[in-house]
């Protein structure tokens, strides 16, 4: 059995949020494993970057990468 190259990273956790609309904006982070090559290409991710980035005023703090695709969602699960 193959050992899957993996790669954590902290991203925006919307689903753990209020639905759009109801009450106020409260960014939710969490922290995924995931798969270090894209699911899309097969091609290893970008190197996760940290960013300050704000919603609504609120802030909160992610990483990005870029896939060599284009592809740039974290996961589809
Ligand atoms: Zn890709």
């Amino acid at each position: 059995m193959d050992i899957i190259p993996t790669m954590t990273v902290t991203v925006r956790d919307r689903r753990g949020e209020s639905p759009w609309g109801v009450g106020l904006t409260s960014p939710r982070t969490r922290t995924v494993t995931i798969p270090a090559n894209c699911r899309r290409c097969g091609e290893k991710r970008g190197e996760p970057k940290g960013h300050n980035t704000s919603d609504d005023g609120e802030w909160y703090w992610v990483q990005t990468w870029n896939n060599p695709c284009g592809e740039r969602t974290p996961n589809d699960d």
